[in-house]
């Protein structure tokens, strides 16, 4: 099999950390996130916190006995909620292959991006660097050729941590680990293991293979043999059952004024398209999503006669969508718009055969259009560059 590049990217102390972000007189304090009520449980602890021994699903109250100067903040789902999606956009312009482990952490397979996105210790530089900037957060990344190593890796430099396996160094990295950071190793296993005198994944991996299984079963004897000798064949699978691209955003404001609502959706359709001709996909799905200022969601889609990369046609299609919604401020909340996002869904490699339509001259004009300002974006950044149509949305 090919090499593969696979990056664990985690947010540090999430929660704590997006409280530091917000309110600055917590930063540089002891903060922890959590109910306050005598059998609340600590759900992030910020580093300052760690310090002194605390750590998430720690009880409240044993929490403030080893820190007794901490600071109890109340969570804030919608702003977690909030940079969850920022994060995961930020990591969908690298690849298609994402795979959320929780909300604050995913793997991205990046192999074979090299020519086009630079080595895999420029990408996750790149995927620091735009979570500092664009999220206000910062993110820990593991790099391995296994989903298991890059894991391990991204958690072993914690915070800030940059740690890149290369595939001749898995073992050298692995074996000196205790048995517990063996996915499948809790407390009962991790006891039996050091019955049978192995402390290390190194113990583990110089064990006979056909013991392993005999004390732990076929299926978990060899798994945990092939861990601990670095063979690891999990793929990178999307989150989702099936893959998508998109961008949304919340307003400032709840909106009910169409022209501001579609250029949003315009810039929306240029993101989509531009990392749906990065990956050489053509999407024949493109969906609308809305959320009305009283929370009502609502999603439309569109099947597209041909499928596209092209930003301008995504953008017509989500118009004509957005067209058959009521928006209407003299509806009060229910008329007026406070998130709009795009995606593209059921995606095609834009390589692959497909029929030639009538518009087939202004369909590949409007792929090469798409190109070329790709071209000019990755050198020169964003700025300046849109469609004569889009000029900026005020928000
Ligand atoms: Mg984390």
């Amino acid at each position: 099999m090919a090499l593969r590049h696979i990056l664990h990217v985690d947010l540090d102390a999430f929660f704590a950390s997006v409280e530091q972000r917000d309110n600055p007189e917590l930063r540089g304090l002891p903060v922890l996130v959590g109910g306050s009520g005598g059998r609340g449980v600590v759900a992030a602890a910020s580093y300052e916190a760690r310090t002194f021994g605390v750590h998430s699903a720690m009880p409240m109250s044993e929490a403030l006995r080893r820190c007794p100067k901490a600071i109890i903040v109340s969570p804030t789902m919608g702003r977690y909620q909030e940079a969850s999606t920022a994060f995961f956009s930020i990591l969908e312009d690298f690849s298609p292959l994402v795979e959320g482990l929780s909300v604050d952490e995913a793997f991205v397979d990046i192999s074979g991006t090299e020519r086009l996105l630079g080595s895999p210790r420029d990408v996750a530089r790149e995927i620091k660097r735009r979570v500092a900037s664009e999220v206000g957060l910062i993110a820990s990344v593991g790099i391995a050729p296994t989903k298991f190593v890059a894991k391990i890796a991204s958690d072993i430099r914690k915070p800030d941590g940059l740690c890149i396996i290369g595939p001749t160094e898995v073992l050298a990295f692995l074996h000196p680990l205790p048995v517990k950071r063996l996915w499948g190793v809790g407390a009962v296993a991790q006891e039996k293991l050091a019955g049978m005198g192995l402390h290390t994944i190194g113990d583990v991996a110089n064990y006979p293979q056909n013991i392993l299984e005999k004390k732990f079963g076929v299926a978990q004897g060899s798994h945990l043999y092939a861990l601990a000798n670095g063979h690891d064949s999990r793929s990178v699978t999307g989150g989702h059952e099936a893959v998508s691209i998109g961008h949304e955003q919340t307003f400032s404001s709840d909106q009910s004024d169409i022209a501001f609502i579609e250029n949003v959706l315009l810039g929306q359709c240029d993101k989509v398209g531009r990392r749906l001709r990065r990956h050489d996909l053509r999407a024949r799905t493109a969906v609308l999503k809305i959320k009305y200022a009283d929370f009502k969601r609502v999603t439309r889609r569109q099947t597209l006669d041909d499928p596209t990369s092209d930003s301008q046609v995504l953008f017509q299609t989500v118009r004509t969508l957005l067209r058959s919604l009521p928006i209407d401020s003299n509806r009060g909340r229910a008329g007026r718009v406070r998130l709009c996002g795009v995606s593209a869904a059921n995606m095609e490699n834009r390589h692959g055969p497909r029929q030639l339509g009538f518009h087939e001259e202004e369909r590949a004009k409007g792929e090469r259009l798409g190109d070329v300002m790709d071209k000019i974006k990755d050198r020169f950044g964003d700025l300046g560059l849109t469609r004569a149509s889009h000029t900026k949305p005020r928000d």
